[in-house]
């Protein structure tokens, strides 16, 4: 009915297909072509890739020894959290020069054409970038900080049990086949919640100010979202693993965001795509808040009924919804 009605410009780009989801999930399942799906999010889409092997150099070259880090001292402390502040910037900061600052793609795969807000009262120091700068590092890389940190001396105390990849290595493929469904489970359950009134005027609003997303946007949240929303890795707390699982478990969590709300669907360099960046569900999200909570690997917001396929007739169907509450 309502996708014959003439679609309204909202997106200066939209993907020609509708928002997928896992095939995992389907009924009757879709054994190989859910296996596809988890083959090309992890093997071609490359930025998986790369937080595997960042996870590796992260854990042999740029953490304290164990044994120092059995003690608490301030300085290797604060070792982490300039490593992690460094990072952050490495990955939304050359994401930001080549996407927005340096325009290096034009517009090609950007969802909004809106730029970055400037001169915008709603942002710390009236503008966009700043303030997500200011909230990322100082809310986000702190918490990031404290949970590995915690992490890290726990394990060096014998405190928190490890599985050594040496000793099981088959655990490294059913970690890397589950990152995706606890976070995806993790995410809508947590989103959902910081949506709750009280939540959403006091904490998460700090996040969605950002209607128009930019890399910086990832994990520019309140302090309370951030230990919220960074608290899938203290699984590794509970279930022994490799300290490099939890490592790359944590800048999943931290780092990917700035690809998902980089405002590109692609990064491209002339024609030849180099990444798979944003997603549009969650920009889906940003644009019209009450839908797309979870993420695609796990369908819970087809479940509850809160998706958002990026048609027209789902735009109504939700402010039918919200007509009908209010
Ligand atoms: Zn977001
Ligand atoms: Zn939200």
């Amino acid at each position: 009915m309502s996708d014959s009605l003439p679609k309204r410009k909202i997106w200066n780009y939209q993907p020609a297909d509708l928002v997928p989801y896992n095939p995992l999930f389907s009924w009757p399942p879709k054994v190989g072509q859910s296996f596809n799906w988890m083959v090309r999010r992890w093997i071609s889409v490359s930025r998986f890739v790369l937080f595997i092997v960042l996870g590796f150099i992260i854990q042999h070259y740029l953490t304290p020894s164990y044994e120092v880090m059995k003690g608490f001292s301030l300085d290797w402390v604060l070792s982490v959290f300039l490593r992690n502040t460094a990072l952050l910037f490495l990955i939304a900061g050359s994401l930001h020069l080549y996407l927005h600052s340096y325009k290096v793609q034009g517009d090609k795969f950007k969802f909004l054409k809106r730029e970055m807000d400037t001169n915008n009262k709603v942002f710390k120091f009236n503008n966009q970038v700043y303030d997500n700068i200011f909230w990322s590092v100082v809310s986000g890389v702190t918490v990031w900080t404290i949970y590995e940190v915690l992490y890290l001396t726990l394990v060096a105390r014998g405190v928190v049990a490890t599985a050594p990849l040496a000793d099981y290595p088959f655990q490294f493929f059913v970690w890397i086949f589950c990152f995706p469904l606890i976070r995806g489970v993790h995410f809508y359950f947590i989103h959902r919640l910081l949506h709750h009134p009280f939540l959403y005027k006091h904490v998460h609003i700090t996040h969605h100010r950002n209607v128009n997303t930019g890399p910086w946007s990832g994990i520019s949240m309140h302090p309370i979202e951030n230990v919220i929303y960074q608290s899938s890795p203290l699984i590794h707390f509970l279930v022994p693993s490799d300290p490099i699982i939890f490592t790359i478990h944590m800048i999943m969590v931290t780092l990917n965001p700035a690809f998902t709300h980089s405002g590109f669907e692609k990064i491209v360099k002339k024609d030849t795509k180099i990444l798979d960046s944003a997603d549009f569900h969650h920009q889906l999200h940003h644009r019209y808040f009450d839908c797309n909570y979870g993420n695609m690997d796990v369908p819970l917001d087809v479940w509850f009924g809160t998706d958002h396929d990026g048609s027209e007739a789902a735009t109504l169907r939700l402010r039918d919804r919200k007509r009908k509450r209010s």
